[in-house]
């Protein structure tokens, strides 16, 4: 099986498997866990920041971030694809009780001037403006990438209307990698990052959430409340650790494969538009012959997985798991069709 459903499905390499049973573990929720206080201090060295959490998942650190930057009644603005809004359950809603101001941004990127049109005026009536989150890179955008001007751009308007500035970053080391782009420059940039271990890097369970000493003393606390605090995880952090060590540069591969498939898909009268691609994930239009239900059921009996994410759009995700054997096959069973 191909399986292109999402950078989630892999599974953990022999190597890894191998640093996991090697691991020395504690209890975490007693902070003694010496493989999670490794892995929270290498991301926190990593972006320039002062501490890190390790969570379970990519949602807990977006929501334990936006819990800890929030109070109930707030309002934070994002994309209106953000993962943050669409895809976390209602959880902004839920756990912080703030609602969302949404920007029609293009390919999940929003700019400084709409920030500014979006906040709201000091008055009553009003809820207050409070963080902006941002992501990158951007999954419905189609793994866009910001410019590192443009988010600058944005973090002095948060500076000057003293909002918060969060990144979700579960794929930000695709961005990266892309870009050329150090972790220590957008640690600069932002109030806290949420990075995921559990999608290209390859890690079978992670995240973690990156910010002040305080901020993340907090965020602490918060997690413990949400149920997310483990005790012996440190098997789970060591696949991260190699996962940073060994599967950051590997993501180009991934980029390499999605381009190409592109540029076959480009050729055929039953592709419509592909969403520019510069990382891992390719959005098309899927039209004429095929629906995207019956594109995707084409390929399942060929063994490539990937699914359909609207009426019209199908979504391929490349990871580690994706060979480039596997690349040439599909690209006869696509040029076949
Ligand atoms: C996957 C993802 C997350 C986190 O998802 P979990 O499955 O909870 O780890 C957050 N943001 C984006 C953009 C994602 O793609």
């Amino acid at each position: 099986m191909i399986d292109l459903r999402s950078d989630t499905f892999t599974k953990p390499t022999p190597l890894m498997l191998e640093a996991m049973f090697k691991a020395s573990v504690g209890d975490d929720v007693f902070s003694e866990d010496p493989t999670i206080n490794a892995l929270e201090n290498k991301v926190a060295q990593l972006f320039g920041m002062e501490s890190a959490l390790f969570c379970p998942s990519g949602t807990m650190t977006n929501q334990i971030a936006i819990k800890c930057h929030t109070e109930p009644g707030n309002e934070i603005i994002c994309d209106k694809s953000s993962h943050v809004y669409v895809y976390e359950g209602g959880g902004i809603a839920f756990n912080s009780g703030c609602q969302v101001r949404t920007i029609d941004g293009i390919r999940g990127k929003i700019s400084s001037k709409q920030i500014v049109d979006a906040i709201n005026p000091e008055d009553i009536h009003k809820p207050i403006t409070k963080l902006v989150s941002i992501e990158n890179t951007s999954n419905r955008g189609g793994g866009s990438c910001y410019e590192l001007e443009d988010l600058i751009d944005i973090k002095k308007v948060c500076t000057e209307n003293q909002l918060n500035m969060h990144l979700d970053g579960a794929r930000l080391w695709n961005a990266m990698v892309f870009k050329k782009y150090s972790p220590l420059e957008f640690g600069k940039i932002f109030d806290s990052i949420s990075v995921c271990l559990s999608k290209g890097l390859g890690a079978p369970v992670g995240s973690l959430l990156v910010a002040n000493s305080a901020f993340i003393k907090k965020a602490r606390r918060v997690r413990k409340l949400m149920g997310g605090g483990m005790r012996q995880a440190g098997y789970l952090a060591a696949a991260g650790i190699y996962a940073l060590d060994n599967h950051i540069n590997r993501l180009e591969e991934d980029h390499i494969h999605a381009k190409k498939i592109g540029s076959v898909l480009a050729q055929k009268e039953f592709i419509g538009e592909i969403i520019p691609i510069e990382t891992n994930i390719i959005i098309f239009e899927v039209k004429g012959n095929y629906t995207p239900q019956t594109f995707t059921e084409f390929l399942k009996l060929k063994n490539i997985l990937c699914i359909p994410i609207s009426s019209k759009h199908v979504r391929m995700v490349f990871h580690l798991d994706v060979t480039s054997n596997m690349i040439d096959e599909m690209i006869t069973t696509i040029e076949k069709m």
